[in-house]
């Protein structure tokens, strides 16, 4: 049977993960959150002293898994859980380099298109609704303003210990975009059949109703 299949993509910080989480959750959809993969890769990068070394390894020594914990997904690198692990800065930054990267884009294709196949899903990203899943029952581009992004992290983040300033998230923001809209490969841009949202001035709840209401138009769910 024909799997459902929602791709949402955007810069980082537009809100896709928690909104694609939620909707997911109503819907009964498996959520994909195909960043941690990229992010999983970045970490297993740090291990090898250069790219060609990492590259070499990639294919044969990196194993990944997605798992569901009561609707969370967790991500596994070579049986190690590094879900939390993968949530730094520097990984972040790591992990929008080796997504420049032919190979490693390569290699996760198969299979974010494989848990496509299986599952009704949401899945979110930079690429998913251009080239991962093309044929996606409904694309969304959700973007926001870089400064109201970088507002949001302030707020996450400002009773953590070592939080970064408003600055210098502002500073990452941009400069993810840049490598994400600047890459040879796949670049992030919104697919000709997305549907746009800019949640610059609109609330999380705001959101997810507008993506429920379009996933009701497009689709006759039961
Ligand atoms: O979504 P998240 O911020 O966790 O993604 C981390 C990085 O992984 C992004 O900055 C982007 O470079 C890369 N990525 C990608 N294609 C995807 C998902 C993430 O290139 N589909």
């Amino acid at each position: 049977m024909k799997t459902i299949n929602i791709a949402i993509d955007g810069p980082a910080g537009a809100g896709k993960s928690s909104i694609a989480r939620e909707v997911a959750s109503e819907l009964g959809f498996v959520y994909v959150d195909t960043g941690a993969l990229y992010r999983a890769i970045a970490l297993f990068s740090t291990e090898y002293a250069s790219r060609r070394e990492f590259l070499n390894a990639l294919e044969d020594d990196c194993h990944l898994e997605m798992k569901y914990f009561g609707g969370t997904q967790c991500i596994f690198l070579n049986g190690d859980n590094v879900t939390d692990k993968i949530r730094t800065p520097e990984i972040s930054m790591k992990a929008s380099e080796v997504s420049a990267l032919p190979e490693v884009r390569e290699f996760l294709l198969e299979t974010q298109k494989d848990i496509a196949r299986e599952y009704n899903v949401i899945m979110d990203g930079r690429d998913i609704g251009t080239v991962v899943l093309p044929d996606a029952d409904l694309k969304i581009y959700l973007t926001a303003s870089a400064e109201e992004r970088a507002s949001r992290r302030y707020l996450e983040l400002e009773d953590k210990p070592d939080a970064p300033s408003y600055e210098q998230l502002l500073e990452e923001i941009k400069q993810r975009d840049y490598n994400d809209m600047h890459r040879a490969v796949s670049p992030l841009k919104q697919a000709k059949d997305a549907v746009l949202i800019d949640s610059t001035t609109m609330g999380f709840h705001e959101v997810c109703e507008e993506i429920l209401d379009l996933i009701e138009e497009r689709l006759d769910l039961e």
